[in-house]
């Protein structure tokens, strides 16, 4: 991992993207004004640092023994951190131990792990990963499976549920539309008390996913640069 970075062309793509965003927050207009996880895997915590004193506060990671370098050495700065990589068993404590939010939780195995180990610190709050597109390949709760899910975390002490995480397999379809009815059908089923949360969209289609009710974008090279 280089720990050289052009800190100015950084700032530069934070600040156009933090543009786009607010002026799709301000055309769209819901509720709840998406905000930016900016995705810093495989880049140093340097750069985490730069985007930090810009006020970026939201950091998302998929690499766990990387991001918990970076965490401990970021210890002294009140980031937020999320895991948005797949979890395996043998991850859950690390994961409990280390983030704010997990945005992919898609088994019960899992969240009963998470909450176990979760003993004793502030809720971690849960986004269930819906596989939307319903593919063979790709992670994600299968959707007939999403209410047995739902009940599941809700049930765990140490979880506060959010809502819904989904990375669609095409841009252009309707997976945005179809994932914000599907968390709608959700609030209305179960009264759930903190479901206010939907990361969709990446760079190339966050105007698109805040349109359709998205309140988290999740976005790497376009703040960072290629990995
Ligand atoms: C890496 C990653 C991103 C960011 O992707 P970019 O193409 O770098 O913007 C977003 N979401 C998830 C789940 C990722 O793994």
């Amino acid at each position: 991992m280089t720990t050289q970075f052009d800190k100015k062309k950084l700032i530069d793509n934070y600040k156009n993207i933090k543009n786009l965003l607010n002026t799709a927050n301000q055309t769209h207009k819901r509720g709840n004004a998406a905000r930016l996880i900016a995705v810093s895997k495989t880049k140093p915590a340097a750069m985490v640092a730069a985007l930090f004193s810009e006020g970026q506060v939201d950091f998302g990671e998929n690499y766990l023994q990387e991001a918990i370098t970076k965490i401990d050495e970021l210890s002294a700065l009140d980031i937020t951190w999320h895991y948005i990589g797949s979890i395996q068993r043998n991850k859950t404590r690390d994961i409990a131990k280390y983030f704010d939010w997990v945005h992919t939780l898609e088994r019960e195995v899992i969240a009963t792990r998470l909450n176990e180990q979760r003993e004793g610190m502030p809720p971690l709050q849960v986004l269930i990963q819906v596989n939307i597109d319903n593919e063979a390949s790709k992670s994600g709760c299968c959707i007939e499976q999403l209410p047995a899910l739902i009940e599941a975390v809700s049930a765990c002490q140490n979880l506060t549920l959010r809502g819904l995480m989904v990375l669609p397999s095409k841009e252009g379809g309707d997976a945005f539309m179809r994932t914000k009815a599907l968390f709608d059908e959700m609030a209305t089923r179960y009264a759930l008390p903190h479901w206010d949360s939907i990361s969709m969209g990446m760079s190339g289609d966050m105007d698109e996913a805040v349109a359709h009710g998205s309140t988290m974008v999740r976005i790497g090279t376009a703040i960072f640069g290629e990995r």
